[in-house]
């Protein structure tokens, strides 16, 4: 059957690799973009998740081209690393606007049509320093485990209408995001990662598949790593 999805950030990366692996599977797949040009096969809709118009007009969009959103994959993410002397009150704030505030509008937007349907599958794209914790991403760590949070708060609000909340927690995954590291970075943390390699993108969106699917029904609150064991204990 085919469903409803939206991909926030689905226009490159882990997200573009996750809107492809629900496409693949017959689905309708919205991604959401800032700027440039979209990839081709989806519907494209231009959202900035920091701004609540935006969202509001971008689910209008889709509800119209698609249907309520049935599938939320909240991926849209940014880092601005700094060590916490220097981190400015701007370095913090702006991470946890986009990756926690930019979330809970997403999932609020998508969760009110949800609950009329008795229905519905939210994704949250956290990351392994969430828990692990990471020197230089103070911000960045602080939002990621915020999704957990509110996540598992969600799993029990929604819980009794048919609807999962769960967490995918990757470890270090090939995008832009980690290509700005230098190769001395990389080499450290591969040294780091039992299975001894980034994953690829398409690693995280298998996993996202597996937990909108129904074979996953009886699954929520969940935090599901993907990161070759390097979070392993937490
Ligand atoms: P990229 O930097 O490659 O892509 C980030 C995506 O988020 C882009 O699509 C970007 O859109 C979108 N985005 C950022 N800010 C906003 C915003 N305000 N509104 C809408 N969209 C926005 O990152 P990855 O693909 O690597 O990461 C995807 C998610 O996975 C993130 O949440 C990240 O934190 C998480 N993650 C990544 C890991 C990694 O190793 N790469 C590890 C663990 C977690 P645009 O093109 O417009 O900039």
């Amino acid at each position: 059957m085919s469903r409803s999805v939206l991909v926030t950030g689905g226009n490159r990366g882990i997200g573009l690799a996750i809107a492809q692996a629900f496409a693949d599977a017959g689905d309708k797949v919205a991604i959401t973009y800032r700027s440039g040009e979209p990839p081709k096969g989806f519907l494209a809709v231009k959202c900035d998740i920091t701004e609540s118009e935006q969202v509001e007009q971008a689910y209008k969009e889709i509800e119209e081209k698609q249907g309520p959103v049935e599938v939320l994959v909240a991926n849209a993410g940014v880092t601005r690393d700094q060590l916490l002397l220097r981190m400015s009150e701007e370095d913090f704030t702006s991470v946890l606007e986009t990756n926690l505030t930019g979330t809970f509008r997403v999932v609020k937007a998508a969760a009110k049509k949800m609950l009329r349907a008795r229905k519905g599958r939210i994704i949250l794209i956290s990351s392994v320093v969430g828990l692990l914790g990471s020197a230089g991403q103070a911000n960045y760590a602080a939002s990621k485990a915020g999704l957990v949070g509110f996540a598992r708060s969600l799993a029990r609000e929604l819980g009794s209408r048919n609807i999962t909340v769960n967490v995918v927690a990757p470890g270090f995954v090939d995008t832009d995001m980690t290509r700005v590291l230098t190769d001395e970075q990389r080499k450290t943390i591969v040294g780091q990662v039992p299975l001894g390699r980034y994953a690829q993108p398409e690693e995280v969106a298998a996993s996202v598949r597996f937990l909108a699917s129904d074979e996953a029904a009886y699954i929520t609150g969940a935090v599901i790593p993907v990161d070759g064991g390097l979070g392993m204990g937490h």
